[in-house]
């Protein structure tokens, strides 16, 4: 066993009668697990239907409430919960009756009197299925994580941030309203690199990642679009909005240096901004065309700062 607490090291004993549980219970927690326990089928259900619910059950057919394979059916009604590897107790040894306990969704049965290292074993069977299972599950979790990620820096990477710009766009032409991206780009960050090294630039892209997510609002997306670039999407957002978006990813940048190994390191970076409003909507290429042209005149005046996009500024409304 190991040390670390899982959920598969916890297992509930449903069994209705005192000495058989007791007993169930004793042999459990000398082999390492932790026990929950139930005394009737409706108790068992409740437990397994709990958040933390345990993943391994050792269940009696016979019980008062619901019966073993009816806990079974219900456990197994809710596909979508983690699984719960479920291990059928009985005194009946006829075929017909084992049949329908595996068929009531049962992983597994020992029949009474059970022996305790067999009992022991295929525990130990129900663990490895549950410890298989998790790790698909965490490697298809990673690998979609990995498919929308920036790996770096952990944002929305290029693809993602674009599908929500189109998304967006098409959303505010069938509601209205308004929506900004705003382009961010650091500033000087090439002699960051040039400097100070990979390692350290590296450090940079995560710092200024982490403080732009923590100064949108939650419903808006902040990608990495490429290298030192990264774009935000603001839906519901107009004019003042989104200069004041920006305002805030450049002042969570002002308010304290970058912390390197190589010392503490001041960043600044220039944003551009533009608004697809009602009046005048503009598609995700316009958008970003015109993001660019305003972060590149953020950049001429001087860096450390926000532009609006020209055309966004004539016909913004809010
Ligand atoms: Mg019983």
């Amino acid at each position: 066993m190991t040390d670390k607490e899982t959920s598969a090291n916890r297992v509930l004993i449903a069994e209705d009668d005192p000495v058989s549980r007791r007993m169930l219970e004793a042999f459990l927690e000398k082999w390492g697990y932790q026990v929950v326990t139930a005394t009737d089928g409706l108790d068992a259900v409740r437990i397994l239907e709990s958040k933390d619910a345990p993943a391994l059950a050792v269940l009696d057919w016979m019980m008062p409430g619901l019966e073993g394979p009816e806990v079974c059916r219900r456990v197994r009604a809710h596909p979508d919960r983690p699984y719960v590897y479920i291990l059928l107790l009985t005194a009946r040894s006829q075929r017909d009756d084992l049949l329908r306990g595996l068929e009531s969704g049962a992983d597994d049965y020992l029949t009474k009197p059970f022996d305790a290292s067999e009992l022991r074993a295929r525990l130990r069977v129900g663990q490895r299925i549950l410890d298989l299972q998790n790790g698909l599950i965490a490697a298809r979790e990673e690998s979609s994580f990995r498919a929308t990620h920036d790996e770096l820096t952990g944002l929305a990477n290029r693809r993602v941030v674009l599908d929500e710009i189109a998304r967006e766009h098409s959303r505010h032409l069938r509601q209205g309203g308004s929506f900004a991206i705003i382009l961010v780009d650091l500033d000087h960050f090439k002699s960051v690199n040039d400097t100070r090294g990979h390692p350290t630039g590296d450090a940079v892209l995560k710092e200024v990642s982490r403080r732009m997510a923590r100064s949108v609002r939650p419903y808006d997306t902040v990608g990495r679009y490429g290298g030192e670039e990264f774009i935000v999407v603001a839906p519901s957002c107009g004019r003042s909005g989104a200069i004041a978006l920006a305002e805030r990813i450049l002042n969570s940048l002002r308010s304290a240096p970058v912390e390197t190994d190589r010392g503490p390191l001041s960043v600044t970076v220039s944003c551009g901004i533009a608004i697809s409003t009602a009046a005048k909507p503009l598609d995700p290429r316009e958008l970003i065309h015109l993001a660019d042209e305003a972060l590149y005149r953020a950049k001429e005046r001087g860096r450390d700062r926000s532009e609006l996009a020209t055309e966004t500024e004539l016909t913004s409304s809010s």
